[in-house]
């Protein structure tokens, strides 16, 4: 059964967002710099943003990436996709309906494989919108391969641990409450196996943040992105998050949902920018007519919107499919390849927009540097495009057999010989066929018979 049409009683609820998106988020965008999405004690703007958010629970909206067991709505992977493809719009709407990153992911795993503990302790305030939280993995000698990784925690006499190493570009680290370190606590077997997630208080004895760096627009010495040294930080099993060597496990999880998720926002990014291009180019008269009648003009457009369409079908049915399976590793190439194409859609989209609008594209008084940048951002954060496109080659040819002999299935004189075999009986009634047949027989009594 196949269906393109939204539930109308969840299509209310997209209608509600759209409006409240357009006329009470995005005019925040104007107003803080994206950063301040994290930090909680801005009262200024959390004094915006908590009546919002009350009005987002009273849809029952809020933090629709979790199941309602876990603490959210519930309402499924496809349903979130039509939601973020709105929310991706404004830097603040996905904080606004307790969906934003990194803190969806590490919510989905708190609530997933946390304690009681550490689900009451971290879980609910990051629900309620009262704190930040921070994923501590990639490290300064390896990048993301886990393989590379030296950050330790060693068992103690005492059964208790004590964590050493360095981790950087821990997005959100200074704001964060907790973090949720990667670390090896077995280094005698496979990583996959050996390795083990923590969840720590910032404040905990031995975590420093060494310094914040930020990414090409921010000033030196600002921004959000965390180097962090570990130095023996003691913990205990109550700080283990899942089971002691399942860090593996629980990361792919949580880098799936939010890789996805990231995906469902770019929708909504690049559907901006192609909102923009088009008033643009419908309101701009230059060289004897308006831009939108200009036939270069008219094919970015054109372009753009096939790749957008394509984009969010693509995301759609990829939501689709984690509904259906319920595995993030059976659509393991699908969300590699959402997350691929979102920075790529996303880039390709805000270039035509930026280019649309001329001179005023490129000033500091549109928003296009910024969106260009973030688009470009997604295809290294949460593992580089070229990493992604080998998982899903690897996926993809998993489904995929040698030919058994020199030439391939679909080569011809092969194709035309089996033909033959398999329809003997009728091709020797009357009838025009076609050369190939009389050029193989040829082969055949030349002893071609393998077609060599
Ligand atoms: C804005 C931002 C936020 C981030 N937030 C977090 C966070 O919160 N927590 C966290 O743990 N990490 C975070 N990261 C780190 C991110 O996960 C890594 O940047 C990413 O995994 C890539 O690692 P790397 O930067 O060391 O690049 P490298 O691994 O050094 O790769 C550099 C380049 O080499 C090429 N390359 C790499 N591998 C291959 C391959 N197998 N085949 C072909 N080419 C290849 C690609 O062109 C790639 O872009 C963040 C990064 C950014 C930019």
């Amino acid at each position: 059964m196949w269906s393109f049409e939204t539930e109308p009683e969840y299509q209310q609820k997209l209608d509600w967002v759209r409006a409240f998106v357009r006329e009470k988020i995005e005019p925040i965008d104007c107003l803080f710099h994206q950063d301040q999405t994290y930090v909680v004690d801005n009262q200024s703007l959390r004094a915006i943003m908590k009546p919002l958010m009350a009005e987002v629970r009273e849809q029952g909206l809020w933090a629709c990436h979790l199941p309602k067991a876990l603490g959210g709505s519930g309402y499924g992977q496809v349903p979130l996709a039509l939601l973020n493809e709105i929310l991706g719009r404004s830097w603040f709407a996905p904080t606004i309906f307790g969906t934003a990153a990194p803190d969806t992911g590490n919510s989905e795993i708190l609530a997933h494989f946390g304690t009681e503990a550490q689900k009451q302790e971290y879980l609910q305030p990051l629900l309620d919108g009262d704190i930040v939280s921070c994923y501590a993995m990639t490290e300064p000698q390896g990048g993301g391969d886990p393989k590379q990784f030296t950050t330790r925690a060693v068992r103690q006499p005492d059964g208790s641990w004590r964590l050493s190493g360095r981790k950087w570009y821990a997005s959100n680290a200074r704001w964060a409450k907790f973090l949720i370190v990667f670390a090896i606590t077995d280094p005698d077997v496979p990583v996959y196996q050996g390795a083990s997630l923590f969840v720590i208080p910032a404040e905990r004895a031995g975590v420093r943040i060494l310094r914040n760096v930020g990414t090409t627009f921010d000033l030196p010495g600002t921004g959000s992105e965390g180097y962090i040294e570990f130095d023996g930080v003691p913990l205990t099993d109550a700080d283990l998050l899942g089971k002691e060597g399942e860090a593996f496990r629980i990361a792919q999880f949580r880098l799936g949902g939010g890789r996805v998720h990231h995906a469902m926002r770019s929708v909504a990014q690049a559907g901006k920018a192609f909102d923009m291009m088009c008033e643009r180019a419908l309101s701009r008269f230059t060289q004897g007519s308006q831009l939108s009648e200009k036939q270069m003009v008219q094919e970015m457009i054109a372009d753009a919107w096939m790749e957008i369409e394509q984009f969010r079908l693509f995301v759609l049915r990829t939501a689709w499919k984690i509904d259906k399976y319920n595995d993030y590793k059976r659509v393991k190439e699908d969300i590699s390849a959402a997350k691929t194409l979102a920075s790529r859609v996303v880039v390709n989209t805000v270039m035509k927009a930026m280019k649309i609008h001329g001179a005023l594209g490129i000033s500091n008084e549109m928003p296009f540097g910024d969106m260009l940048f973030r688009g470009f951002v997604m295809g290294t954060a949460d593992g580089p495009d070229a990493v992604h496109k080998v998982v899903i080659a690897k996926q993809i040819l998993r489904q995929y057999q040698p030919s058994n002999d020199l030439f391939p299935t679909e080569h011809l004189v092969k194709g035309v010989g089996a033909a033959m075999d398999r329809y003997a009986a009728e091709l020797a009634l009357p009838g025009d066929k076609s050369p190939w047949i009389d050029y193989v027989k040829q082969l055949r009594a030349e002893g071609h018979a393998n077609a060599l």
